[in-house]
This record gives C-alpha cells, structure tokens and sequence, in this order.
C-alpha cells in the first residue's frame, strides 16, 4: 500500500520500520532532519512538508504518531496541515496518545473534508513499536477500522476495535489512569511492609499469590531486587519514563472534568507524579515513584 507517516520519534520510528519491512511503499516527514535520513536509509521516501506528503497522488493511508493533541492539531487542521491538501478518502489513523474531545473534533474536521479518521493509541511502549507487538486500541467506524486492520497487523499483535471516534483514546486513558493508581498503590503497600520488617521478596510472593495482586506488584514490582528484570531492578533506567505517565494522568483527569466524572484516585495519582517529576524524576521508569514515600 502507498502510506505516509508523520512522527518518527521513538515510538513513531519502529513503527515505519515495521510497515517498510512488510513491503509497503512508505514517505515520511518529521521535523527531525536525522529522523528522516534514517528512515530513508532504510528504504522509505522522505516528504519537506505534511502538504507535500498529504499530496501525493496515490496515496491510500496517512499515519501520525505525534507528541501530544497540539501537535495533531497542527499537523491536522492548520494551515500547511494534511486536511488542506489530502485527497478525498484517503484513511487518516492517528497513533498518538491524546484527550478524546480533541481526537474527536480532529475526526469531525477530517470527515467533513471526505476522509475517515481512526484514532489509534497504543500500548506496548518502544520494545512492542520495534518489535510490532503494539496493542491498538481503535476509535472510529467499523468499516474504517476492517480497512485499516491489515496496516495495523504489521505495527501490533492485539487490535482492538473501542467504539465510535474517541473511543480509542478513552480505553488507553482509563487503563493508564488504573496503571498510575496501582503503582502507587503497590509502592505504598511495599514500603510499609518492608518498613515493618518484612522482606520484599517475602512480601511480594505473598500479594502475588493473594488478593493485591495486580500487573504492577507481579510483573513491574516497584521495589528493587524483586522482579530480576524490571526497571526497579536496574535503578529505574528504561521502561515507561515518569513524565510519561503524567501526560496520561493529565489526560484522564482533563477528561474527567470534561465529562464532569470524579476520579478521586487519578486526580491524587496525578498530583504524585506532578511533585515527582518537578523533583527531577521525569525521565526516569515510573515505578520510581515508590521514592517518593520512602523515608
Ligand atoms: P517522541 O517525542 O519521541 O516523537 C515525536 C516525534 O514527532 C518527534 O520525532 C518530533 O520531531 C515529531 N513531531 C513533532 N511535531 C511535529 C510536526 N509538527 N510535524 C512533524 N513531526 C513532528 O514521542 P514518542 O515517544 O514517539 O511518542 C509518540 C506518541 O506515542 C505520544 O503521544 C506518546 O504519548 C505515545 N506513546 C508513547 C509511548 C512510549 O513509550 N514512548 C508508549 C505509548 C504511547
């Protein structure tokens, strides 16, 4: 198929290569002049401009994979954007993680110019983008979603059709939202255990066969030593970066006072983050956030 892909970070990247490797006829564009030598030595056509790529004739499918919502709206709706140019029926996927109310205005934008638009998030972080394994959790109409399924196999293994426009974007915010809270859970739940006497080991083996048990105390125990292969294992280097997590955080709770919802937990959760990361903990793996309550 002939596909553009805008936004060749270190998501985005992986992605491309993934849709090169399967013999797609690939043009990319990003800001980044290094992002795109490298994606043209591996095979794919570069475009100067989203115009220039949303021109091309031919062209079946335009993929973004952007760093945040005004960044998709820029890339989308502004002048010099890909609704001013594209061809009508062109399938529009948007990969970045962003608030529903925007994916969804973006989609109405691009419909009434003639062109279906998914939103596409994901999870998997950088090792499922490279090793295309994603998990996508797809908003939009279910005749666009069949369409673009065969793209979507090349970049994951789980596709998961969510529901009308914004929908994606609603699963990936309330699962990260849950994401944040049990880590922090587990973080406080480590520490006072270890804090009474117990060892982590001892501890965790205990939760993992009982009723806390949860991903974040089994496979991405926050306490160091207790999974061998987790972040926390390793000081917190790798793995899903603590601003990150605040970015969803911050979504689910901008959503939250969208649709006039409490989310007590995720708003307390965000907060944490918030002061973790102005401490100068942004880049390092989210479950470092056990740091924070550690006397
Ligand atoms: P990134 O910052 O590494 O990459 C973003 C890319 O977009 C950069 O190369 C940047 O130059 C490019 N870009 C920005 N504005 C542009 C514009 N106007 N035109 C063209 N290119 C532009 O980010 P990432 O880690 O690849 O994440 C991308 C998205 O995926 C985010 O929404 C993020 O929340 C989400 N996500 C990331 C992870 C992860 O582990 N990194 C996991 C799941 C979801």
């Amino acid at each position: 198929m002939k596909i553009g892909f805008i936004g060749l970070g270190n998501m985005g990247a992986p992605m491309a290569q993934n849709l090169l490797k399967a013999g797609h006829d690939l043009t990319v564009y990003d800001l980044s002049e290094t992002a795109l030598a490298q994606l043209n030595g591996a095979g794919a056509k570069i475009a100067q401009s989203a115009v220039e790529l949303s021109s091309i004739p031919g062209m079946e499918v335009i993929i973004t994979m952007l760093p945040a919502s005004q960044h998709v709206r820029s890339v989308y709706l502004n002048q010099g954007g890909i609704l001013e140019v594209v061809a009508k029926d062109v399938l529009l996927i948007d990969c970045s993680t962003i608030d529903p109310q925007t994916a969804r205005e973006v989609a109405k934008a691009a419909l009434s110019k003639g062109n279906p638009m998914l939103d596409a998030p994901v999870s998997g972080g950088t090792g499922g983008a490279e090793a295309g394994t994603l998990t996508f959790m797809v908003g939009g109409a279910k005749k666009d979603f069949e369409r673009a399924q065969t793209i979507l196999t090349t970049m994951g293994k789980n596709i998961v059709y969510c529901g009308d426009s914004g929908n994606g974007q609603v699963a990936k915010v309330a699962n990260n939202m849950l994401l944040g809270i049990s880590m922090v859970a587990t973080a406080e739940a480590m520490s006072l255990g270890v804090s009474l006497g117990m060892d982590p080991k001892v501890l965790a083996g205990i939760i993992n066969t009982s009723s806390g048990r949860c991903w974040s105390s089994e496979i991405y125990n926050p306490y160091p030593g207790v999974v061998e292969n987790a972040p926390a294992s390793r000081a917190y280097s790798g793995g899903f970066g603590v601003d990150l997590m605040l970015k969803d955080l911050s979504l689910a709770t901008e959503a939250a006072k969208f649709a006039k919802q409490p989310v007590i937990l995720g708003a307390v959760t965000q907060q944490l983050y918030q002061l973790f990361s102005s401490q100068g903990n942004g880049k390092l793996d989210f479950s470092s956030i056990i740091n924070l309550q550690n006397k």
